[in-house]
């Protein structure tokens, strides 16, 4: 590994101070678990690491969530082990939840945060389809102040997202939803269970007593060079009590929608297949908690 300078910063102005003076020679870490691998692999090679991982301000207590009536608060050092074990996020998020129970194995979900989860931009990511689905935005800190980025629009290609050198992800912001909306996350993989998704759907629904889809969002992961919303499909539900067949015409439409590029883990052909069953199979689970009301 080339060598670096170590910098440790305590707050986020400090860490956006220095951000602003070496940004494009200094690379952010937090969790680390895929950083110090691109280090290690000589792909990325920075005169600065700005190890973020001990500035409060990015999560209550180095790690936790805030969650209140107006949504739900992530500070950007939230590891991806505490949103799936927190019975708060486990209750109105269960989404999330279930998408973060799903990533890689206990020792990587200990480490990972979600801010890193984001900033990496990797396609085959599982949290990023969970958080587009929830609507939800990241606050994006700078020297020159703060902005404010929905992370439907924050994923611009593979590793390539809309933060800037000098920018810092602080905290990812999920909206309360509706009651009585339900969601499941659905991944496959080849080899063990815990390796990277050959594909994953996120699937929210929001049904009214008689059953009928008063709202749906479907948005699928590692399929496209980012994260892909399905909105034609998820259209289809509208005003629906959906059956088998609906569903099963749901998920083609939105394997339809989808981009995704031979490499080791399959063909394009295969790839798509995956990414219809992984929606038929997500979204039959968020109708199955809906009908029954348990998340
Ligand atoms: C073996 C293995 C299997 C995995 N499998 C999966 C999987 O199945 N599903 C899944 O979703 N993930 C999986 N992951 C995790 C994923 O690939 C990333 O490693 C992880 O999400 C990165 O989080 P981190 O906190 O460690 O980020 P880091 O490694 O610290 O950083 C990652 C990137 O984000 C940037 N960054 C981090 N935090 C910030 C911030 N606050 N502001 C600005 N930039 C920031 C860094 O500069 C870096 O470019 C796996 C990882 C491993 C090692």
């Amino acid at each position: 590994m080339r060598p670096f300078e170590y910098v440790r910063p305590t707050t986020v102005g400090e860490a956006t101070d220095f951000l602003r003076e070496h940004g494009d020679d200094a690379l952010v870490v937090a969790g680390g678990t895929a950083a110090v691998v691109m280090m290690t692999l000589g792909v990325l090679r920075p005169d600065y690491v700005v190890d973020v991982g001990f500035i409060p301000e990015l999560g209550p207590e180095l790690d936790g969530s805030r969650s209140g009536g107006a949504g739900l608060r992530l500070g950007a050092l939230t590891t991806v082990r505490s949103i799936e074990r927190d019975p708060a996020i486990a209750g109105a998020y269960g989404l999330l939840a279930d998408a973060a129970s799903q990533v890689a194995n206990v020792r990587v979900r200990n480490r990972a945060t979600v801010g890193g989860s984001v900033c990496y931009g990797e396609p085959q990511t599982d949290l990023p389809p969970a958080l587009i689905a929830m609507g939800a935005s990241a606050t994006i800190a700078a020297s020159t102040g703060v902005r404010t980025v929905p992370l439907a629009g924050f994923f611009e290609g593979p590793y390539e997202t809309v933060l800037q050198a000098g920018e810092l992800l602080t905290e990812i912001t999920v909206p309360l939803p509706e009651p009585g909306t339900f969601g499941c996350h659905a991944k496959f993989t080849v080899g063990s269970p815990e390796n990277k998704p050959v594909a994953n759907a996120s699937v929210l629904v929001r049904t009214d007593e008689a059953g009928r889809c008063v709202e749906a969002r479907i948005v699928m992961g590692a399929v496209g060079p980012v994260p892909v919303v399905a909105e034609a499909a998820a259209a289809l539900l509208a005003g629906e009590v959906p059956d088998a067949k609906l569903i099963a015409e749901v998920a083609a439409r939105a394997a339809d929608a989808t981009d995704p590029q031979d490499d080791l883990r399959g063909p394009v052909w295969y790839k798509r297949r995956i990414a219809a069953v992984l929606v038929e199979r997500a979204l039959s689970c968020a109708l199955r908690k809906a009908g029954n009301g348990t998340r």
